[in-house]
């Protein structure tokens, strides 16, 4: 996109094209579509480093796929949509950059390689990346499941440690961070070696542990999911290691303590998988509003921004969503888990305070809830939490195949494309179910 065009109208600049980000602009375009007026003055922008939206749920499938056929390339076309055809026949523009930064005096957003692209309101949807808690040698040693190259890195890893480790006849994976991600990969692992082994004609024995700081996996899950899971977990013969803090690696072994004091034990690994945490992208630090501890923008119920200076209204305009934005369970006062559908719907909130401030409206604040989840398992086995519903097994299972096509159908306006793209993902990731 041209950014000369750009600046001769005033801008909603959108950073990232994530879940949030996507919600945001989608609903955005659909409030100002009957507004002329509005269209008139205002360019709606999203920008984003890469060309495509990644859907994560599937990422551990991704990590563990055994099908041979499974090419990058046909892994990516299942999970990823492109850009271009979320926005086909949308008046929304797209600039495909890096953002450096921002800066709010000027208002203007700083790329890489582009001239800076100057906003009126700003959404930060940037997401966010693996967090390694200054622990010695996980960022040299363990792999993050955090994107799609990671997971394609972290699948290819695996099949060279497995081809390398045949003849002794053990394979040994150490997953730090028993949280949902975490435990997805481990539990679909055993699928992914025993089709190894098929294929192979071997009878490679897989050790997984998982190690989780927390008293349980799941942390902050309901009693229910926690116990499930557990039970799932060790009847794959998964070794949980709860109550576990990683005091550092290295090349061979991963060490952990129960208490600071306590003496370390070591973990012998093949491969090394980091699930432990994650952390607001870095750009958000030169952003000019309140950030807390672990990066994430502070906001109000309105998703606005807070000034660090409370006397100015710098950050008015200026808004955070997703896994960018801190905010505080009204309830427990904690800050809310970060996930894809906190962010679509604070994407929404963001979307139509926009737009109610243009047409002269108060705005409306964002009211949490819990949301529905599901964790699957391995193989065709979730567990799903619907209201106060549980559900497990296949049922969940397809819950969770449902949630994913739904959500493909709502980004889309071509529904067979989308119905092809999630067809392919069951395809290719069903081969160890
Ligand atoms: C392996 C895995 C599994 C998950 N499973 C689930 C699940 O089952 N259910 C669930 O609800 N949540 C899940 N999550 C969490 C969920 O993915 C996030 O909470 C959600 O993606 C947050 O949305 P977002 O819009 O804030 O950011 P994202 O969706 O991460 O989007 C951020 C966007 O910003 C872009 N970007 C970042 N930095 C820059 C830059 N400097 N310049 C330009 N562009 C940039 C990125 O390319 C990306 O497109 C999972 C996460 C992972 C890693």
């Amino acid at each position: 996109m041209d950014i000369q065009r750009i600046v001769l109208k005033k801008n909603i600049v959108v950073l990232g094209a994530g879940f949030g980000g996507i919600a945001c602009v989608l609903r955005l375009e659909k409030l100002m579509r009957k507004y002329p007026a509005i269209r008139k003055t205002y360019n709606l922008v999203l920008v984003d480093k890469r060309n495509y939206h990644l859907y994560t749920p599937t990422l551990y499938d991704v990590a563990t796929t055994a099908a041979d056929d499974a090419s990058s390339v046909s892994i990516k076309k299942a999970v990823a949509t492109p850009t271009e055809e979320i926005l086909e026949r949308k008046n929304i523009q797209f600039v495909q950059g890096h953002i450096l930064g921002t800066d709010i005096k000027e208002k203007k957003v700083l790329l890489d390689d582009a001239p800076a692209l100057p906003y009126e309101y700003l959404v930060f949807a940037l997401g966010s990346e693996a967090a390694h808690f200054n622990i010695p040698g996980i960022k040299e040693h363990a792999i993050s499941l955090k994107w799609l190259d990671d997971a394609i890195h972290i699948r290819s890893t695996i099949r060279r440690k497995y081809e390398e480790k045949a003849e002794q006849g053990e394979l040994a994976i150490v997953v730090g961070g028993g949280g949902p991600t975490g435990v997805e990969f481990s539990a679909e692992l055993s699928g992914y070696i025993k089709e190894l082994n098929l294929k192979f004609k071997k009878a490679v024995k897989l050790i997984v542990t998982i190690v989780e700081g927390s008293p349980t996996i799941l942390p902050g899950f309901d009693l229910w999911t926690v116990t499930k899971a557990h039970k799932r977990l060790t009847a794959l013969g998964i070794h949980l290691k709860t109550g576990c803090m990683v005091s550092r690696a290295d090349d061979k072994a991963v060490f952990v303590k129960p208490s600071p004091d306590a003496a370390e034990e070591g973990i012998p690994y093949d491969s090394f998988i980091w699930s432990g945490g994650v952390q607001a992208v870095n750009v958000l630090s030169n952003g000019g509003v309140s950030v807390e501890k672990r990066g994430r923008m502070e906001t109000d119920s309105y998703m606005t921004c807070i000034s660090p200076d409370k006397h100015l209204d710098i950050a008015k305009n200026i808004f955070a969503i997703g896994d960018n934005a801190c905010f505080y369970d009204p309830e427990t006062h904690r800050p809310v888990a970060a996930t894809a559908r906190l962010a679509i719907e604070q994407g929404k909130v963001a979307a139509q305070n926009i737009f109610r401030d243009l047409l002269g409206k108060p705005r409306k604040a964002f009211t949490f809830w819990h949301y529905p989840y599901v964790i699957p398992l391995g193989g065709k086995y979730a567990l799903a939490k619907i209201g106060p519903v549980h559900l497990e097994g296949l049922l969940a299972w397809a819950f969770h195949e449902f949630v994913e096509l739904y959500y493909l159908w709502s980004i889309t306006n071509d529904n067979w494309k989308a119905l092809a793209r999630w067809w392919r993902g069951l395809e290719i990731f069903s081969k160890n179910d």
